[in-house]
């Protein structure tokens, strides 16, 4: 690559996509350089994903789809807890940065592979519309701010839009508790819930993987489509 009349050797990340418009150099915090391009690529026309899916974020670093799928990773956070203590008692600021660095690209990465192949998958996407900041405040506030939920909202409207799909906010209002079967509110309550994977349902005695049950509900409760809602109005 040539920029100002200088050679520039570099290593493609992915290849090129589109027409390179603008680009820009930027350096992380271990002292690497970056190139970002910025290419025209033209969206999609007709809609390349063919679901409606609710989507549920969970706390615990995962994104679970009213279909069943779950997408997870680890918590970041507290797999380099240790390294990160360690580097920060023997005062290595580097080695500390380069910890950071690392846990910021491998939380990005997923993101983007996971939200990639959500909006490829749906024409339709309804995420629940809680600000994540509501979440600082709780005991919970060490996995939401690792979770990154505010990217992942980011990133699906932007590529449902791209691919002709369509991303909207849904209530996610009782979608923990109500069974996405025959929608009674049986399911496991208040804060010590959370750690409820999974239930059974004790009107219908359907089991449910709590996260996509609630990623049913949120869609169920968007589209009004499915089982009728007993005592929570269809929006
Ligand atoms: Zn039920």
């Amino acid at each position: 690559m040539t920029y100002c009349g200088h050679r520039f050797r570099l290593w493609l990340s992915r290849p090129v996509g589109g027409v390179v418009k603008t680009g820009s150099f930027t350096q992380d915090a271990r002292g690497r350089w970056y190139v970002n391009l910025q290419c025209e690529v033209p969206d999609a026309t007709e809609p390349v994903g063919t679901l409606d899916l609710g989507i549920d974020l969970g706390l615990k670093s995962h994104i679970a789809c009213s279909d069943g799928l779950v997408y997870r990773r680890d918590n970041l956070t507290r797999q380099y807890a240790e390294a990160l203590a360690m580097a920060q008692r023997a005062h290595k600021k580097r080695r500390m940065q380069g910890v950071q660095v690392k846990m910021d690209n491998t939380r990005r990465d997923w993101a983007h592979k996971a939200t990639t192949a959500i909006a490829r998958r749906a024409k339709l996407i309804v995420i629940w519309d809680v600000p994540s900041t509501k979440f600082f405040k709780t005991i919970f506030a060490k996995s939401t701010h690792d979770a990154g939920w505010g990217i992942v909202r980011h990133q699906l409207r932007y590529k449902a839009i791209r691919l002709a799909g369509v991303c909207v906010d849904g209530n996610e209002r009782f979608s923990n508790v109500t069974c996405a079967d025959c929608c009674a509110r049986s399911g496991p309550r208040g804060l010590r819930a959370l750690g409820v994977r999974t239930w059974v349902c004790t009107c219908c005695g359907v089991a449910h993987e709590r996260d996509v049950n609630a990623a049913r509900n949120i869609l169920a409760f968007r589209t009004g489509r499915g089982t009728p809602v007993k005592g929570i109005p269809v929006l």
